[in-house]
């Protein structure tokens, strides 16, 4: 019965998310820690509950969307998780960006116990959420995949079937990898060529319509001024905060030593970020590396 649906994590993201499934018409029974979180969804008209377990003894789905690998195993294992319930034959998606290896651990006991567990991280962040335009990267049985795309279209615009259960996750760090290493990429490079004289703008198109392009250089671009309607020209407010990327690029270099794959870049674009984590840039975006770049002078 997927018209009464649980969800657990009602925070930046999962707010808005639960919003959204709820203005679909369906019915929802919601869990946080912090009880200001669940107040906007109650005065919705969701039903709020006590704990994870209360949550799974009331519904057949149940979606999380939680900050950490920590929060993802007390929620599903903890004393009163998900899986304490003695309910059988749920299906439960985890929407949170956690290592892969988790995801696995989790499905692994929610299997023995007669549920299903998919993991379907996200992409796009809170305005995306807020839009129903997220993309969800998901990993799990085939067999349970339209019900999963049937949901998940309820809160975004993409859903895609990546692989076995842990695949999502798995996509999710190797792209947000690429992307911290290729907007350190574009950042060094734009910050050398204005060293050298170059007007910004025309390093820029000539980049653009060359071998050197990238997401960061075409839609994205770091340098204040450079282009409208990014974060370089607002501050550095809004979009991709500094200290998620850090995070994600923690799960990737995790799973790389876990899988003994040389990572060098990976590994260096993860000790930058949590160094400009630990330096006042933390709730900035991420393309700030730039800015991280300048108060370094010649870096
Ligand atoms: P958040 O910290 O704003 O929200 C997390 C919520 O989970 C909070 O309300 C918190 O109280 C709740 N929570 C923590 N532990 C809990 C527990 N044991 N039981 C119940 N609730 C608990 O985080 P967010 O920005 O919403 O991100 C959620 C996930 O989505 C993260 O894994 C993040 O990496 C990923 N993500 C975020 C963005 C973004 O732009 N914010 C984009 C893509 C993916």
């Amino acid at each position: 019965n997927l018209n009464k649906i649980g969800f657990i994590g009602l925070g930046n993201m999962g707010r808005p998310m639960a919003e959204n499934v709820l203005a679909k018409g369906h019915n929802l029974v919601v869990y946080d820690v912090q009880q200001e979180a669940v107040d906007s969804l109650r005065e919705l008209g969701a039903t709020v509950s006590q704990s994870p377990q209360d949550v799974a003894a009331q519904v057949d789905c149940i979606i999380t969307m939680l900050p950490n690998n920590a929060c993802v195993l007390e929620v599903y294992e903890g004393e009163n998780g998900i899986l304490k319930s003695g309910k059988k034959g749920s299906l439960l998606i985890d929407s949170s960006t956690v290592d892969p290896h988790v995801s696995k651990t989790v499905a692994a006991i929610a299997e023995a116990q007669g549920h299903v567990f998919v993991d379907a991280p996200v992409s796009g962040g809170v305005n995306a959420a807020r839009l129903s335009q997220l993309t969800f990267m998901v990993g799990g049985p085939s067999e349970v995949f339209p019900a999963v795309q049937d949901l998940l279209f309820t809160m975004g615009a993409r859903v895609v079937h990546c692989g076995p259960v842990g695949s999502g996750q798995a996509v999710k760090i190797c792209n947000n990898m690429l992307l911290g290493i290729s907007m350190i990429g574009t950042s060094e490079a734009m910050n050398l060529g204005i060293r050298l004289g170059i007007d910004p703008k025309v390093l820029l198109t000539i980049i653009n319509s060359s071998s050197g392009r990238c997401w960061s250089s075409e839609v994205y671009c770091p340098v204040p001024g450079a282009m409208d309607n990014v974060p370089s020209s607002n501050d550095y407010k809004g979009g991709f905060q500094t200290k998620l990327m850090a995070k994600d690029l923690g799960l990737a270099n995790d799973a790389a030593t876990r899988t003994a794959t040389p990572t060098p870049l990976g590994s260096l674009a993860y000790q930058l970020y949590s160094n400009m984590v630990n330096s006042g840039f933390a709730d900035k975006d991420f393309s700030s590396v730039y800015q991280f770049f300048l108060r370094r002078g010649s870096m």
